[in-house]
């Protein structure tokens, strides 16, 4: 028997978007600890009926971790399922470690990131025939620091697509950062809520009017910020489907 936690990416909401292995392992699963306010509990109801499911939010970080490494002791077997991927902003390290200390192994099955889930619903790809080439995933400092060098208006001034992460309760501060950093006040920004639960809210409007506009739409938390010209539709055509392009399925008129 494998002495190892699961660690499962619930996806952003919906709970079809969670993964084939990932459903498959909840079904399979002895123990279940999973944060409440943010995965769908609809998605529990793959588990069995015996099937204990605990919420995180009332354990703090050691008594997590003693559950499940109990569990796995007992030979249970053991899924702590995120919201998302578990890779971003889903403090897993911390547990990784002290389960490791205990000489239990982990494993990962990733998940559909709010992030992916918000371009979906926004109908938009991230990256841009001929013009950004790339996605800047991070957050605003809060309680939690973020590196000097990762401030916002650094990252702005690269004029990439940006998402942030756990900053909609903040915009106003957002805004500045990015109109200091050197984004134009009428960059298309948007804003999508819950993204695919069925009380899914979506805003666009420009980088200046965005804290007006989610303030109309009484936003405030678990929401994802994107700003850039993807938000706009692109006139530029994709190389991939360029006549004069080659790649590997498809030999194009001239070598590039
Ligand atoms: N691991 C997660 C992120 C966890 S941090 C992921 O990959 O998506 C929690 C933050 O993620 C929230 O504050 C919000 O900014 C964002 N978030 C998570 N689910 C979301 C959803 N369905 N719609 C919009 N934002 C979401």
């Amino acid at each position: 028997m494998t002495r190892s936690v699961l660690f499962v990416g619930a996806g952003p909401g919906d709970r079809r978007l969670i993964t084939v292995r990932g459903r498959e392992v909840l079904e399979a699963a002895d123990l279940v600890l999973y944060a409440g306010s943010l995965v769908s509990s609809d998605l529990l109801d793959w588990c069995r009926d015996d099937c204990r499911r605990v919420d995180s939010a009332s354990l703090d970080l050691e008594a997590q971790v003693n559950l499940m490494a109990e569990a796995v002791e007992a030979g249970e077997k053991v899924v702590r399922l995120h919201t998302g991927d578990p890779s971003l902003y889903g403090a897993i390290a911390e547990q990784i470690a002290l389960l490791r200390e205990r000489a239990i192994d982990v494993a990962l099955i990733p998940g559909v990131s709010s992030f992916q889930a918000a371009a979906a619903r926004l109908g938009i790809e991230y990256t841009i025939p001929g013009g950004t080439q790339t996605v800047i995933c991070s957050r605003r400092k809060g309680r939690t620091s973020v590196p000097d060098g990762e401030s916002l208006d650094r990252l702005a001034s690269i004029g990439s697509t940006l998402v942030l992460f756990l900053s909609s309760g903040q915009v106003r501060a957002v805004v500045d950062d990015l109109l200091a950093g050197g984004r134009d006040g009428t960059t298309p920004a948007a804003c999508v809520y819950r993204a695919t639960w069925p009380d899914e809210r979506i805003v666009r409007t420009s980088l200046s009017d965005l804290p007006r506009a989610m303030e109309e739409a009484s936003i405030v938390n678990h929401a994802l910020i994107i700003v850039g010209d993807c938000l706009i539709a692109p006139g530029g055509r994709s190389r991939l489907y360029d006549g004069a392009f080659s790649h590997g399925f498809r030999r194009g008129g001239s070598p590039s």
